[in-house]
């Protein structure tokens, strides 16, 4: 990595709790060297000034979907990363829903090793929580945390009983790690399918009441049990952002997390262009005064976590069909976060809810996990954003496999600049000079 020096950028860095609006700051051989309001340029530094341009601690996004093993042509590792990288993330969490599910130790090591050679930022592996993600054999979960998993999660699946969500939540509270739950009651799903017979509109078929059963569930479960690690995993309802006041109101430490696309669209009516109507997700996207709430409760901290719930897919074979569920998400999300009004008035909090927040759901996971403050002297592991410059997900800018998002084609705010994870360059935009490499 070539010596930096960046000029006049806006600090925000939530681990040391700073806002700095104008300092400068010189990276040699992967270090940040000094943080300071002036620094002179040394021969042989790249100097850069960017008007308006802002330095964060590198993101960390807490619920992602890669692809490998079983489905490689969705996305390679190599694809997701890179485009985790281009959205400003230092390091990702990968969920346990492969082909294979990854609910035994080989599984886990198979993973863990083919993340660590393909990865270009590090990847951190959830185990499922129950064998095939069927809600009915618990994994070995001492084992497999002994074995390098972050935490357990069944995500994109609920098929756990109540009784035995809370045997793990008390198994798993010792080890401090987090047990994520994907909270959408599938009985309640079973009988909205049943009642819609088959209906393709996403919103009848997957009802707000099955977030918040399986919400109200998870945290009678937790309550029960007195345990201090139950993650919510993509809230998307006022009532479930509610619930979760309630929960912390009365000192449980639960931690939640909403996706950038929950706080950004309105059910399928507010797609910003044509094509976006044949794209769906799960959960669904909900009304305009749910993803107020929403934005309100990340603003407040009941919302810990900004996660994109990456969900990378090809195109459909048939047009006029939908693709399967999920966007792929990782690439834009801070981009379509800033979309939201108040945003930028709002960017030390919505930088925390991508650094601190994360990391604090993570629990005692976070003890191995990359990520800390802009402080001389260590590692850069930090992002440099221009929050105001625009940019356009098209076929030049996306590194993600899968171009299966709402915001294609449509103009974002926010252009990272650059991402650097661990001491290396991960990421740099084309926009600047052409003197600097990516490692
Ligand atoms: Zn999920």
């Amino acid at each position: 990595m070539r010596d930096l020096l960046l000029r006049g950028v806006r600090l925000i860095d939530p681990f040391q709790g700073l806002d700095l609006p104008s300092c400068d700051l010189l990276l040699s051989g992967g270090t940040v060297v000094k943080v300071a309001p002036q620094i002179g340029a040394e021969r042989g530094v790249v100097v850069i000034r960017k008007e308006g341009s802002v330095v964060v601690p590198a993101f960390l996004d807490l619920h992602c979907h890669l692809r490998e093993p079983g489905q490689p042509w969705k996305e390679r590792v190599a694809n997701a990363t890179a485009a985790a990288a281009a959205g400003g993330f230092g390091a990702i969490c990968a969920m346990a829903n492969l082909h294979p599910a990854v609910d035994t130790v080989p599984r886990l090591r198979q993973v863990l090793s083919k993340n660590r050679s393909l990865g270009r930022i590090p990847i951190l592996q959830f185990a499922a929580c129950t064998a095939g993600l069927q809600g009915q054999d618990p994994v070995e979960l001492d084992e497999l945390l002994r074995a390098g998993a972050v935490g357990l999660s069944d995500d994109g699946r609920n098929a756990m009983s109540g009784e035995l969500l809370a045997t793990m939540l008390a198994r798993l509270d010792p080890h401090g790690v987090p047990l994520g739950v994907h909270p959408e009651d599938e009985r309640v799903l079973a009988m909205a399918n049943e009642w819609a017979s088959g209906d393709p509109a996403a919103w009848m078929t997957r009802p707000p009441q099955a977030e918040e059963t399986a919400v109200e569930d998870a945290l009678e479960a937790a309550r029960r049990t007195g345990s201090g690690n139950l993650h919510l995993q993509h809230l998307t309802t006022a009532r479930s952002a509610e619930l979760v006041r309630q929960a912390k109101a009365e000192g449980m430490p639960v931690t939640a997390e909403v996706t950038p696309h929950h706080l950004a669209l309105d059910s399928f009516l507010d797609a910003p262009e044509p094509g976006a109507l044949a794209l769906t997700c799960n959960p669904p996207l909900r009304t305009r005064a749910d993803r107020q709430a929403l934005w309100e409760a990340l603003l407040d901290g009941t919302i810990d976590a900004i996660a994109s719930d990456h969900a990378p897919h090809e195109a459909a074979t048939d047009p006029g069909q939908p693709t399967a569920a999920g966007f792929s998400g990782v690439q834009a999300a801070l981009s379509v976060v800033l979309t939201l009004p108040g945003a930028m008035a709002n960017l030390p909090r919505v930088v925390a809810a991508l650094t601190t927040g994360p990391r604090a759901a993570l629990r005692r996971s976070s003890a191995g996990v990359p990520g800390h403050g802009v402080v001389e002297g260590m590692a850069a592991h930090l992002t440099w954003i221009d929050p105001l410059a625009r940019w356009t997900p098209d076929g030049d800018s996306w590194l993600s496999g899968g171009a299966n998002t709402p915001f294609w084609h449509q103009e974002l705010p926010g252009q990272v600049l650059a991402t650097f994870s661990r001491g290396r360059t991960v990421f740099l935009n084309h926009v600047l000079d052409g003197s600097l490499e990516v490692d």
